[in-house]
């Protein structure tokens, strides 16, 4: 590492300590506020007082003691839960809108709650952003307690409920609710036709679990809305019969991040052959150059058991950083029914786009922000770039005495299985418990049976039998469990020693607690973090151990083969090859990675910042019109006898009804038509670099083109909707009206590859 790059972090540090003293400097303040001799009835008192001081304009920083400390009381009283320093600590650095860096295991429940209450004082409503719905529902009827003691109320979100019931979980003063259902309610305020139908209040404070995996590893996922849209014919599985024809290295080939997939001159004219067209690349045939593009790459990049697994006739993804199925996420539209059509499913319904807005945009609607993780030091760069957060490392309430050994690197998959099989087996003797982090269900799944044949029992977790992960989950601490998992039992899992028991807890303990294996290093060290953080909870003991090949896909695309020395190259051997020099290749190899991931998102902003700038412009319009801003009526200026017409028979309020109705409608439909038009220009635009113009000025260029054209667009058609209404005296504009989308449905978008893909023209 250069000079300046150590002492710059070195700098940082010494901000983060000087931040950290400063909330040593408030915790002892708040201890020494003590409510320990008011009765449960001055505590709410006490309480309902901060919120009139709230509401009177008092800052948060100066409430902030008393606060605190009314929540430490009802905590011991309500919960039994003493809190730690620690916690109070935490609960500084989220109450000042940082990101705090705690351990699992540390409670960042409780911690939230110091923050949660503080912020929910004025009454604006704070949002907590959990993980899954279970948690979301888990922790606050666990804090609930808490909150009720000092009169404020709190509620949860989740999936399958009505709008009614998302409308009084977001009017209470706290709301627990995953990233995503919170982004798809401000979707469907989006479409809301009446002020009383929207669900959500103005966004106030957000409170973010598991903050790096949402802030970093989810945040450019695109969240949609989508309603009902007519079939169209389905080219995916002629497409898909044509790929399969296709192969490696003659007709096609990849770059050499296994990112991109391109067909060579002589796949071209197979493919042309086969579809019987003159050129693949004749504007005409855009739609099947994009097909075919779809097709190859589910062919090529997207492998059945690692990237998706196929389960009830669907394909589902698995999400790399958690090794879980990713619940309701698509591959765009292309792509998606490619990936069915490869494996030969039903294609699934594919809605037409009502409203989209990727999570990060999302989050920066909140105007303020602070967040929570065991894994933020490594990535605290981004977070400052991208949403200006500082990070803070909250010390472990029992110091943590884990130990990380330096990772085993073999010389081939072969030899690093063997070895893992037989580290485990060595372990295994002893009673300590072994857990197995793996890159992929195929590899969990192979690894097992290597295991059963050693005469191993283990136990499988990964995404195909996600239900059964809480068993699996509190058994994997105890005496001779052997898990073998995905990364799927890293983050916010919590694991036991010895399964909760007190004796085998002291039995566990003595051999070392839990020990951690893991068969690869991810592109981002966080991922690591998180499955080593598994091991040496709360200051057990705890051992973890990595072991790679230097054929692992990673160090491969990295070049870590280049960097051995002349005796070494195609070496076989079964044991490691550790050297410092290599060790430190590894670690720099992460560090590399990570920051092409930061690019690459980076890179990525830029295909949507104009689109959010745009959504921001027209979400603003369109409120002005649902809550009366702004009363226009083009028809009046347009055809101003058609007006006087409808004015004569319906009378002012109803005609003024229909023309916001109408506006609203046909707001919705060219802003529907605007976003088909962005997807279509997404699909096509890296065809343009084949002409050498640069692909986002193009994408930029027509998006902003069309933009400029929707104010006329939605007036024109307006105006032309009340031009063919022959309505009687007894019309009714919501009944008779323009119908919305009767039913809509939500889901994330995957759309990494595209965009990735175009970071290689760039
Ligand atoms: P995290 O989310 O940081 O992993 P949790 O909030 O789930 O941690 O808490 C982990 C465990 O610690 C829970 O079982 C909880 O009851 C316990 N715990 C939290 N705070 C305290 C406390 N102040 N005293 C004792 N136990 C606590």
């Amino acid at each position: 590492m250069p000079i300046f790059g150590k002492l710059s972090e070195r700098i940082d540090q010494s901000i983060r300590n000087h931040r950290l003293k400063a909330y040593i400097k408030t915790l002892s303040e708040v201890r020494r506020l003590d409510y320990s001799g008011y009765s449960d009835a001055d505590l709410l008192r006490q309480s309902l007082e901060l919120r009139e001081r709230a509401n009177a304009g008092e800052t948060t920083q100066e409430l902030l003691v008393p606060a605190f400390a009314l929540v430490a009381e009802v905590s011991e009283r309500k919960l039994g839960l003493v809190p730690f320093d620690t916690q109070l600590l935490a609960g500084a650095a989220l109450a000042d809108r940082k990101l705090a860096e705690m351990q699992t295991g540390e409670g960042k429940t409780l911690a939230a709650v110091f923050a949660v209450y503080l912020h929910a004082l004025c009454g604006q409503g704070v949002h907590v952003f959990t993980f899954n719905d279970y948690l979301a529902e888990r922790d606050a009827r666990w804090m609930s307690p808490v909150y009720a003691a000092l009169g404020l109320t709190v509620s949860s979100v989740q999936a399958d409920m009505s709008p009614e019931s998302r409308r009084t979980a977001y009017s209470a003063d706290v709301t627990y609710v995953t990233a995503k259902e919170a982004g798809f309610d401000y979707l469907r305020d989006g479409l809301a036709r009446k002020p009383e139908d929207l669900l959500h209040r103005a966004l106030h404070f957000v409170l973010v679990d598991e903050a790096d995996s949402i802030l970093i590893d989810e945040a450019r996922v695109p969240l949609v809305i989508a309603g009902e849209k007519p079939a169209e014919a389905n080219p995916s599985a002629r497409m898909a019969a044509i790929a399969a024809q296709l192969e490696a290295d003659a007709d096609y080939d990849t770059d050499e991040f296994k990112r991109n997939v391109f067909l060579t001159d002589e796949g071209a004219q197979k493919a042309e052959r086969l579809l019987g067209i003159e050129s693949l690349y004749a504007s005409e045939h855009l739609a099947e150059l994009t097909g075919l593009n779809c097709a190859l790459h589910a062919k090529v990049l997207l492998v059945r058991d690692v990237d998706y697994i196929v389960r009830e006739g669907r394909a589902e993804q698995v999400d790399s950083a958690t090794g879980r199925v990713a619940e309701n996420r698509r591959w765009p539209d292309g792509l998606q029914a490619a990936v069915e059509a490869k494996e030969g499913l039903e294609p699934q319904t594919r809605g037409q786009v009502l409203g989209t807005i990727p999570l990060q945009h999302y989050l920066s609607l909140y105007p303020s922000m602070a967040g929570m993780t065991g894994t933020a030091l490594t990535s605290a760069d981004e977070f400052k770039e991208t949403y200006s957060l500082d990070v803070v490392v909250i010390p472990p309430h029992r110091s943590n005495i884990r130990e990380d050994m330096p990772p085993l690197i073999y010389t081939h998959p072969d030899s690093k299985r063997n070895a893992i099989v037989q580290k485990v087996l060595d372990i295994h003797r002893s009673g300590r418990p072994v857990l197995l982090g793996t890159a992929s269900v195929e590899e969990s799944e192979q690894l097992a049976v290597r295991l059963e044949e050693a005469a191993v029992p283990c136990r499988v977790l990964n995404a195909r039998n996600d239900k059964e992960e809480a068993g699996i989950i509190a058994r994997a601490g105890e005496l001779g469990a052997v898990t073998v998992s995905t990364n799927m039992a890293g983050r916010g899992v919590d694991i036991l020693l010895g399964g909760g028991r007190e004796v085998e807890y002291a039995q566990v303990k003595a051999l070392g607690g839990l020990y951690v294996i893991g068969t690869h290093l991810h592109e981002s060290l966080r991922i690591d973090n998180q499955l080593r953080g598994r091991a040496g909870r709360q200051g057990d003991p705890g051992t973890t151990q990595f072991m790679v090949s230097l054929e692992d896909d990673l160090l491969v695309r990295y070049g870590l083969k280049d960097e051995l020395p002349d005796n070494m190259t195609g070496l076989r051997q079964a044991e490691p090859v550790n050297t410092p020099a290599l060790e430190r290749k590894l670690t720099h190899i992460q560090r590399v990675a990570n920051g092409h991931q930061f690019e690459a998102r980076k890179n990525l902003n830029s295909y949507s910042d104009t689109l959010e700038e745009q959504r921001r412009i027209f979400r603003k319009e369109r409120e002005d019109v649902l809550f009366d801003r702004v009363i226009s009526s083009p028809l009046s200026v347009f055809d101003p006898a058609c007006y006087e017409r409808l004015l004569s028979i319906l009378g002012e309020d109803t005609l003024r009804k229909i023309e916001k109705i109408a506006a609203l409608h046909y707001m919705d439909k060219v802003w529907t038509d605007h976003l088909d038009y962005m997807n279509y220009l997404k699909e096509s635009v890296h065809l343009s670099s084949i002409s050498n113009r640069n692909p986002l000025d193009e994408f930029n260029v027509n998006l902003i083109r069309s933009f400029t054209d929707l104010p006329g667009r939605v007036e024109d058609q307006t105006v032309q909707y009340l031009q063919r209404l022959r309505p009687t005296s007894a019309f009714d504009p919501e009944r008779d009206g323009p119908k919305q989308s009767t039913s809509t449905w939500t889901y994330a978008v995957n759309d990494l590859f595209l965009l990735t893909r175009r970071s290689i023209f760039d």
